[in-house]
């Protein structure tokens, strides 16, 4: 057996894993197929970046974790590579996916709607909806001639609190004489998250392939982050400008609502709460925050304990959401011209394109505007060179502009969608039967290392690895 990786090794972008269960005759099961982003797409063309760069053939079926761009964002190239074996996903993901691939075409690739929705019924015929914790077989290449190291191969979905749908998978590979369970963390949530419970620990893991986002750092404050979101957002409308925060359609936008909604509930005597428009600059968005209601039954007891009690966890009054290009730019427009506050949240989460970027562009060089991350901003984004130059009044280029920086940044860390070293650890920890071998990616250079030497003091006997392309 052995695992080769397409992307998420130099960096946190790109997840595309293969698990090789036969060398010599190769059979193969890709674990995600995502996109690159940010640096890791420095120095190669846009065709290039997307490209399936490795033989198809042998791969029987792919496995999705979540639906974030860069770990689908290649499916419509694997499909145009020709690939036609199954697609398994967890119900939400399943049901999300379609949508996401959408967007992505027409963002990045096409406006043809033939085009679009031949790939998108392609999709449709391949996909496998599987409900958490529950085995299914997956197709096996057995040739006669071959002597094969495993006869059965097996997968469960079980939760991985990151965004809906989220899934670690665990890959468990039956030979005539051995067994060898292989684990996937895909992207792993942290502890405290907003909506969805944070993820348990499998029973076991012979091999495990975690992801190291925050593998070098420890959450602060996640218990008090709303109080600070509010504190924030309250001196920053002070001076009647506007607060963006971009962050994915997916995940993060609907954990901030849920946390507006939290906030507005309990200030009802504070008019500024009750009045600040709230605009979720994404018909994306708004449609992904549908199906957050429509899978409620994936919330963790907290949001299911405000539904009881009459609560809307992802809607309020103050709610407005923009649909159309027209009415997007009118908003940037209204919002100029009337030094009025609201709140702005819309993609890219890391400032690398989308309708935040037009906001960016108009409303950075404004010293009443405030820039709020609350999401991680990877190397070589335009998010995190605002995050690094914003407070010494440096500037970025954004659509090849060049833009000052006059706005105030601010970023608050508690509600980074990822486990951080603390949890990670405990991720291993509380299995049975810990791993003999952990496979680490999807993370900085730092952040890899660090959790590398973490794992090792946890496990002196495994064989603990940076994986590598
Ligand atoms: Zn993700
Ligand atoms: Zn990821």
């Amino acid at each position: 057996m052995q695992i080769i990786h397409h992307g998420a090794v130099n960096g946190v972008t790109g997840s595309c894993h293969q698990l090789d269960i036969n060398p010599l005759h190769p059979s193969s099961y890709l674990i995600d197929c995502g996109l690159f982003q940010g640096a890791e797409t420095a120095g190669k063309n846009s065709v290039d970046q997307l490209q399936i760069d490795f033989p198809i053939d042998n791969i029987n079926a792919l496995i999705v974790t979540h639906c974030h761009i860069d770990h689908v964002g290649r499916i419509p190239y694997l499909l145009a590579a020709g690939f036609n074996q199954p697609i398994y996903a967890t119900t939400a993901t399943a049901a999300l996916l379609p949508l996401v691939i959408e967007d992505a075409l027409k963002v990045g690739v096409t406006r043809d709607k033939k085009l679009i929705q031949a790939c998108l019924n392609q999709l449709n015929k391949l996909i496998v909806p599987i409900e958490y914790s529950q085995w299914v077989s997956l197709p096996i290449n057995l040739s006669p001639h071959m002597t094969q190291p495993f006869k059965q191969i097996k997968l469960k979905f079980k939760p991985a609190g990151h965004i809906l749908g989220s899934a670690y998978v665990e890959l468990d590979l039956k030979g005539p004489s051995h067994k060898h369970r292989v684990v996937f963390s895909g992207d792993l949530g942290a502890t405290y998250a907003p909506l969805l419970a944070s993820p348990k620990s499998p029973y076991r893991a012979d091999t495990l392939v975690i992801e190291s986002t925050y593998g070098d750092k420890k959450h602060q404050g996640r218990k008090d982050r709303s109080k600070q979101l509010k504190g924030i957002i309250e001196k920053a409308v002070q001076d009647n400008g506007v607060v963006l925060i971009p962050a994915f359609s997916i995940g993060r936008t609907q954990e901030l609502l849920y946390e507006f909604e939290h906030i507005i509930f309990r200030n009802q005597h504070n008019p500024m709460w009750q009045n600040i428009d709230i605009i979720v600059d994404s018909p994306m968005a708004a449609n992904f925050t549908k199906k957050y209601r429509e899978f409620r039954n994936l919330w963790d007891n907290e949001a299911k304990q405000k539904l009881k009690q009459g609560r809307h966890p992802l809607d309020f009054e103050q709610l407005i959401t923009i649909d159309s290009h027209q009415d997007h730019i009118a908003v940037i427009n209204y919002l100029d011209s009337k030094q009025k506050p609201a709140i702005i949240i819309a993609a890219s989460g890391m400032c690398t394109g989308g309708r935040m970027s037009n906001y960016l562009s108009r409303f950075l060089p404004k010293a009443t505007t405030d820039i709020l991350f609350v999401g991680y901003q990877a190397q070589g984004t335009t998010g995190r060179d605002i995050q690094q130059y914003g407070p010494q009044g440096g500037y970025v280029y954004i659509d090849e502009q060049r833009i000052d920086i006059k706005a105030s940044i601010h970023t608050i860390g508690g509600y980074s969608a990822h486990a951080d070293q603390h949890n990670l650890s405990n991720f291993v920890k509380r299995m049975h039967h810990k791993p003999k071998h952990i496979r680490i990616v999807h993370g900085d250079d730092e952040a890899k290392q660090a959790l590398a030497s973490a794992y090792q003091a946890l496990l002196p006997m495994a064989e603990i690895e940076i994986g590598k392309a």
